[in-house]
């Protein structure tokens, strides 16, 4: 057996023992091969998390790690109830790709074409195929050296301050300990659609603290168009800056009624998944809330952004709770966006990467290359 040969059968062994049933093909980490792997990670939220639609503690997520030669990219699944994709759902999917997929590629600089069949797999799924798509991203960009925000020609000192969330909770004595936590952000993002009256204690909860600018996310839960109109009102009264998806997703026609006469931009979330989606909201919602794990990842929320800015709407960088992984792969889009809601990473407790930082609540892009996150410790103790 040749030094080469045995290195490579050597690896394969090592990584088939560190990682049973995960994906490590024959090839080894020395070759061609393009080798995916992935670990389960239980995302803790330091509050649990209120919406209009549920409440959590605690956030599924696949850590995900693509190697060729002697690179290696990495990626995450970041699964919401809502999107109805599951550690079982992402890790049988991963498992597609790396048994039909990636054994039919052998350059990863093929990203058009890997992540069409990567796509093509299923119907949804659609933080898994990101978990992917990011994975690749990152691989390349470290074997070209360059950040991505360099490689799509950006200028990393347009990127703006990110909100923080401050989540709806009954108690005065919960919101005010949040307020207090979200003293150092320049935006503040609050859930709202729990009917008028919670709705308006917790601006006035925020307002008899802080003058910090609002954005509001309704995530449908105003129910009629009037309603929506007088608290768009009231709240553009209190520096609120914008309404993500106040009324249900389907209701074009209130959403386009509301946005003709709202005096506050109305971003669309629920309403706009993938690219598909976004001509028709075109006059119905003045932008769009692009995120990594509604719409497959790092490349077609590059097309979403073009496409937005090419229809005239306003662009909305949104996150998952998730780790620096996947919020530093949307941060590499961030100098387009006007507004960037990027902290899942700081709602964890247990972030296990650096990348991305916020410097007085600004997005700061770091030189490294591809999305510019490493792991905290090796990736199998992870
Ligand atoms: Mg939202």
């Amino acid at each position: 057996m040749q030094r080469r040969d045995f290195f490579k059968t050597s690896a394969a062994m090592v990584a088939a023992a560190a990682f049973p049933g995960c994906g490590v093909p024959d090839g080894g980490v020395f070759s061609d091969d393009l080798i995916l792997d992935w670990r389960p990670y239980t995302g803790q939220l330091k509050y649990t998390f209120t919406i209009a639609t549920y409440s959590r503690t605690f956030t599924p997520l696949v850590l995900v790690r693509l190697r060729w030669r002697d690179f290696t990219g990495y990626g995450e699944a970041s699964m919401p109830q809502y999107l109805g994709e599951t550690t079982d759902s992402v890790t049988a999917f991963l498992a597609r790709v790396a048994g039909e997929v990636l054994p039919r590629f052998k350059d990863p600089f093929l990203l058009d074409d890997i992540l069409a069949e990567v796509d093509a797999l299923a119907q949804r799924n659609t933080a898994a195929k990101a978990a992917v798509d990011i994975a690749l991203h990152d691989l390349v960009g470290r074997i070209v050296g360059r950040p991505w925000w360099q490689i799509w020609g950006y200028n990393a000192s347009k990127t703006p301050c990110t909100s923080y969330t401050i989540g709806y909770d009954e108690s005065d004595d919960v919101v005010n300990e949040k307020i207090e936590e979200a003293a150092w952000t320049k935006v503040i993002k609050v859930k709202l659609g729990m009917g008028e009256k919670q709705d308006k204690r917790m601006i006035d909860l925020i307002r008899a603290r802080l003058d910090t600018v609002i954005c509001v996310d309704a995530n449908q839960g105003w129910k009629s168009r009037e309603m929506a109109l007088d608290m768009i009102h009231w709240l553009a009264e209190r520096n609120v800056c914008l309404i993500e998806q106040p009324m249900a997703k389907e209701n074009l026609d209130d959403a386009a009624w509301l946005t003709e006469r709202s005096p506050l931009p109305v971003i669309a979330d629920e309403a706009c998944q993938r690219l598909a989606d976004i001509p028709r909201l075109a006059g119905a919602y003045n932008g769009i809330n692009i995120k990594l794990m509604k719409c497959t990842g790092m490349r077609e929320a590059h097309r979403m952004a073009e496409l937005a800015h090419a229809l005239g709407m306003e662009v909305m960088l949104g996150c998952m709770t998730e780790t620096s992984v996947a919020v530093s792969a949307a941060a590499q889009l961030s100098p387009v966006a006007r507004w960037a809601d990027l902290d899942g990473n700081i709602l964890l407790s247990n972030d296990c990467f650096s990348g991305m930082r916020l410097l007085d609540g600004k997005i700061t892009l770091n030189d490294k290359p591809g999305i510019g996150v490493e792991p905290l410790k090796p990736f199998e103790e992870l």
